[in-house]
């Protein structure tokens, strides 16, 4: 993984403090005696940068009642100073040179602890030596307490999720204004990388180009396939900015559309607004899947809409909540997740739309803003 510099990305130092002490006190209110997060989006989502994911531990030490300890290689010790700036005044950090043993540090930071939680990413390596030296306590998943956190944006995460999901927009809307008949599906995704750099993504993370069969291939991998006449193309794109991710799909059309496909196109871009206008704080999860996928099934497509209907999004493309009918969770304001529904007919088209939507108190934010309607190209 290559190390991004997240000097633009980051906010102020209280904003860390802030989440370093809730995550301090979520750990608390589920039991735990610690957390321990190597680097991912939990680490910088707590301390604001991420450094690579290496062999070498790397460690926050989040102690539920002392302070936090940062347990890294003496090598990344100027990094992680650099980042972190004035935030090393909370935290204290520990370097270990080459042949030190830099679980013995972790562990010894955590005596007679009982109940530990480990990010959801750990490697097994790290996670087994850190089980034998803390036996007897139990080791359990980091995620719960973290995603707890996470899943509500603040008001500047939702601002980078909307400037964010515009530069996907812009994407969409230059790559349905170009010629598709006769590039074939990887030639369109490359294009559509480019297009999301251009539109402002530090990153281009996917581009799936699904076109004529493979559009009933949710995660389709854009192949050789020459897109041509009569070809239906779902387009699902997305890329970071600042740490915040977009993603977002369109479906278009190669020429004229037959009617059965306009129907079924409908059919699903009123399942779609359909879910986008029920999402309101208090409503269970479950909820935006059931509107969604009622439309579809009256309409006789059920068998052909097999996935959830959205996702969380932040500083991963998914995470908490799932949109799904196994989540009762109560939505709440600072929820951001994708509304997408799709209707797939094996072997002969699909079509899906995406949109991310941010739960507000007043209801449901879109933030992509491009229309819905089908996009007819050459
Ligand atoms: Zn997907
Ligand atoms: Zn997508
Ligand atoms: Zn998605």
């Amino acid at each position: 993984m290559a190390l991004i510099s997240t000097a633009s990305a980051r906010f102020a130092p209280e904003v860390y403090a802030a989440r370093l002490e809730h995550a301090a006190a979520a750990a608390a209110a589920r039991d735990l005696d610690a957390l321990l997060i190597t680097p991912s989006s939990d680490y910088a989502y707590l301390l604001g940068y991420r450094p690579p994911e290496l062999e070498r531990l790397t460690c926050l030490v989040l102690s539920a009642s002392g302070a936090p300890a940062l347990v890294l290689p003496r090598l990344e010790e100027p990094l992680a100073r650099h980042e972190v700036g004035r935030l090393a005044d909370r935290l204290e950090i520990v370097t270990w040179d080459e042949t030190d043993d830099p679980f013995q540090l972790v562990s010894r930071r955590l005596p007679g602890a009982l109940r530990v939680g480990l990010q959801d990413r750990m490697w097994a390596r790290f996670a087994l030596r850190l089980g034998a030296l803390l036996d007897p306590a139990e080791l359990v998943e980091a995620g719960p307490t973290m995603s707890a956190l996470r899943r509500i944006k603040e008001a500047a995460e939702v601002h980078r999720l909307r400037t964010v999901a515009a530069a996907a927009d812009a994407a969409m809307t230059a790559i349905t204004a170009e010629r598709f008949s006769g590039r074939t599906e990887a030639e369109l995704s490359r294009r559509i990388n480019e297009l999301l750099l251009a539109a402002g993504h530090h990153s281009a993370d996917f581009a799936i180009v699904g076109s004529g069969p493979n559009s009933a291939s949710p995660h389709h991998a854009p192949g050789d396939r020459m897109v041509e006449k009569g070809d239906a193309v779902v387009l699902d794109i997305g890329g970071t900015r600042d740490g915040y991710c977009s993603d977002t799909t369109r479906t278009a059309f190669v020429g004229e559309p037959p009617a059965d496909f306009v129907a079924l196109y409908e059919v699903l871009r009123q399942a779609q607004a359909a879910a986008c206008a029920a999402v309101a704080p208090g409503v269970p999860a479950r909820e935006i899947d059931r509107t969604a996928r009622q439309i579809i099934e009256e309409a006789g497509y059920g068998e052909h809409f097999f996935h959830r209907t959205g996702h969380g999004i932040g500083m991963e493309t998914h995470e908490e909540p799932y949109i799904v009918e196994s989540n009762g969770e109560p939505l709440r304001a600072g929820d951001a997740f994708s509304v997408e529904p799709g209707i797939y007919l094996v072997g002969q088209w699909g079509a899906r739309i995406e949109d991310i939507v941010v739960c507000t108190d007043d209801g449901g934010e879109r933030l992509n803003q491009t229309s819905t309607e089908l996009f007819i190209v050459a």
